[in-house]
């Protein structure tokens, strides 16, 4: 989805409520990407009218959050998530507003919101509404809290994380109050579910600068209460942040924290963290590829075994790792996947069916150890994937045996 579509479906969803009488603008990330210049992750639209009528108007809704305010729209091109203008009650727990309240005021739904750069909104002349000298600080590259941070963090730590998160995407400063309120503040991260921690993580590790986020995490006091990052070894290997890049997969940066700490915690790291089964996987294949690559160039077996992305992903990391060890350009990597004979055992020609019939003797485990032993001489071109060569192959090395 291209971001002109969304914010043609954003619009259209405004012009629309703005036909039956309501206010509506676009705001909040949208806003801040657009006067940055950078691709927007959703185009969300704020609106006067109560979710009740944002029903009514659209014929094709969800509620995805319709107690605090939020309907998605489901335009032909692209959901837009319509959210009424709404100001939020105390907040008891550290997380969420013990209530909110749909109001008229846009300023009023603005400032509740974290951060004076995504305190914005545009409405569909085109001018853009800013109460709290966000396009300011945007100019000028600063992460500042709406109003008085400390306040703002003790009603919902996340934004702490959120700040730094947004400095290692944006290679934004946070301003030094907001950043003081952090510090003072960390320990309170202990509110927020793992969860929405993860999110966060997630998206340090896809930033542009993920150095900036790591370093700040540890600046700020905030790695101290997040496991397996507390431990003195990642700690003290920061540096290697500024040379990793997750390339689009975040896993990888799960992964990279698992070579940092010595792959000794992964355990940790997957419960900690309550990672996917296929992160766990994604974190133990690189291990154990980096593993091999710190010994030694790629065998062709290494090829076979570990998929590209894995290949890829632990040459990358190896490297940085290991500042002796010289990063293989892609192609020669991609070569050794093209020299090949096969892709996976399915491609075998014979079966054990067939070995046991050459053999003379009764299947058993004997089988499937021939089959393991078949597999690596065609991938190390011992013999070809051959009905005939492999049955040559197969009754000189069995009898001899
Ligand atoms: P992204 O590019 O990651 O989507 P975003 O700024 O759009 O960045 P979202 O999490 O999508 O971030 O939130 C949309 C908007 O809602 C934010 O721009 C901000 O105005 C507001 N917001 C989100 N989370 C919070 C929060 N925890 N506290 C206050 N305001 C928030
Ligand atoms: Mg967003």
């Amino acid at each position: 989805m291209t971001s002109e579509r969304k914010w043609a479906a954003a619009q259209s969803i405004q012009d629309e409520l703005e036909r039956h009488g309501y206010e509506a603008v676009i705001v909040g990330g949208a806003v801040r990407d657009l006067l940055l210049g950078r691709d927007p992750g959703d185009v969300d639209v704020a609106t006067e009218a109560e979710p009740q009528i944002v029903k009514q108007i659209f014929q094709k809704t969800a509620d995805v959050g319709i107690e605090h305010g939020t309907v998605m729209v489901l335009h032909p091109d692209h959901p837009v998530e319509v959210t009424t203008y709404r100001t939020e009650s105390s907040y008891s727990d550290h997380r969420r507003p013990d209530e909110v309240h749909f109001v008229k005021s846009l300023k009023e739904d603005l400032k509740r919101r974290d951060f004076t750069m995504n305190a914005l909104a545009i409405n569909s002349d085109g001018h853009v509404m800013d109460y709290f000298s966000g396009k300011e600080d945007i100019h000028h590259q600063i992460i500042r809290c709406v109003g008085n941070p400390e306040e703002r963090f003790s009603e919902d730590a996340l934004r702490m994380l959120r700040a730094v998160r947004f400095a290692a995407q944006l290679n934004f400063d946070i301003e030094n109050e907001t950043l003081r309120a952090i510090r003072k503040l960390a320990q309170s991260i202990t509110f927020i579910a793992v969860e929405r921690i993860k999110v966060e993580l997630d998206k340090i590790f896809l930033s542009k600068y993920p150095e900036i986020g790591m370093r700040l995490l540890k600046e700020t006091s905030l790695t101290l209460h997040f496991p397996v990052l507390n431990s003195d070894r990642v700690n003290e290997n920061l540096q290697h942040w500024r040379h990793f890049n997750a390339l689009g997969n975040s896993a990888y940066g799960w992964a990279f924290v698992n070579l940092i700490s010595g792959c000794k915690r992964t355990e940790d790291l997957v419960r900690g963290y309550k990672l996917s089964n296929a992160e766990k996987r994604t974190i133990q294949a690189i291990a154990n590829a980096v593993q091999i690559r710190q010994q030694s160039f790629w065998s062709p077996m290494n090829y076979y075994h570990f998929s590209k992305e894995t290949i890829r992903a632990a040459e990358f990391f190896t490297s940085i790792l290991n500042p002796s060890i010289q990063r293989m350009p892609d192609e020669i990597l991609l070569e050794g996947y093209r020299n090949l004979p096969i892709q996976s055992r399915s491609e075998i020609v014979v079966n054990g069916n067939d070995l046991i019939g050459w053999s003379g003797q009764r299947g058993g485990p004997w089988v499937k150890q021939w089959l393991n032993r078949l597999e690596e001489s065609i991938v190390l071109k011992e013999v070809q994937n051959d009905r005939e060569e492999i049955r040559d192959w197969f009754q000189r090395e069995f009898i001899n045996k």
